[in-house]
């Protein structure tokens, strides 16, 4: 299980929730934070930070946010991967 980061954040993007993660694995990519689940150890410090809700335990995202859990993971394939995902995703 990990944190992901879903649709409000894009364009937003506030930060709070970077200020506060114990381990530095929320990134930014071009138009959305992203989380890296290999490096979140699932504090939940982030998810009460976000100013536009944007943060969910995995088991707890909402079904039409599903498509995130995949947005958050591309970071181990890079930025551009997270950016393409959520290109596609706004189309
Ligand atoms: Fe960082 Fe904890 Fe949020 Fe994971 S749950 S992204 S470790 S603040």
């Amino acid at each position: 299980m990990t944190y992901v980061i879903a649709e409000p954040c894009i364009d937003v993007k506030d930060q709070a929730c970077v200020d506060v993660c114990p381990v530095d694995c929320i990134h930014e990519a071009d138009r959305i934070l992203v989380i890296d689940p290999e490096e979140c150890i699932d504090c939940g410090a982030c998810e009460p930070e976000c100013p536009v809700e944007a943060i969910f335990p995995e088991d707890a995202l909402p079904a039409k946010w599903q498509a995130f859990v995949a947005v958050n993971a591309a970071y181990g394939q890079g930025v551009d991967a997270v950016d393409a995902l959520v290109t596609s995703y706004s189309d």
